[in-house]
């Protein structure tokens, strides 16, 4: 018998290309129907844009209830696949083939779907002057001066890189993505806060 999967993964998914982060919250079974769709990819001529991603773990269905272990392991496994997803729709929409096109909105259709808040759209440029004045993160206290080394790729910059949310607060990445885990609001004024911008 398979227990119904309740329970629901949430990650943050920041695209480098447009300086944009959004919390995506799907289920075992929606990455796994993603994970099904690109496997029809690996024969054809997209062979080689999809392999990174099916090269990577995927986690087991389980015949038991989840427990902590397995969401830690699946959470791990499923961070590492959005990653190489979100790589794969850049190198597809570069493509200009009707395939490439098909797999993008596949890809699309799976990242946009629950972004949540839409209609509040994204910071706007008086939200991003008013959080610059703030200067810290209000989670670690620290200063949000910029202090990714440019010379690294986007996914080694983690650490350091700012999030500025649709509200206009910003922290960073490091310190606001276990909430917005947890959470769909800002950590400061409790606003909805499903997506905005890296700095
Ligand atoms: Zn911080
Ligand atoms: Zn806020």
């Amino acid at each position: 018998m398979l227990f119904p999967d309740h329970t629901r993964y949430t990650l943050v998914i920041v695209c480098p290309k447009a300086c944009e982060f959004w919390v995506l919250q799907k289920r075992y079974s929606e990455f796994l129907a993603l994970h099904q769709a690109l496997r029809r990819y690996s024969r054809g001529t997209l062979k080689t844009l999809v392999r990174p991603v099916l090269d990577l773990a995927f986690p087991q269905r389980h015949f038991r209830a989840d427990d902590a272990v397995i969401r830690h392991e699946r959470r791990r496994m499923f961070s590492d696949f959005v990653e190489q997803v979100v790589a794969l729709l850049c190198r597809c929409t570069a493509l200009t083939t009707a395939p490439a096109a098909d797999l993008a909105a596949i890809i699309q259709g799976f990242l946009n779907a629950s972004a949540g808040d839409h209609a509040t759209g994204l910071p706007n440029a008086s939200a991003a002057g008013c959080c610059k004045s703030s200067e810290r993160c209000a989670i670690c206290l620290d200063g949000l001066e910029a202090s990714a080394d440019p010379a690294l790729p986007w996914h080694l910059q983690l650490p350091q890189r700012v999030l500025l949310l649709v509200c206009g607060h910003a922290f960073h990445e490091g310190c606001v993505v276990p909430w917005l885990g947890r959470n769909t609001t800002c950590p400061l004024c409790r606003r909805m806060s499903c997506r905005g911008l890296v700095q």
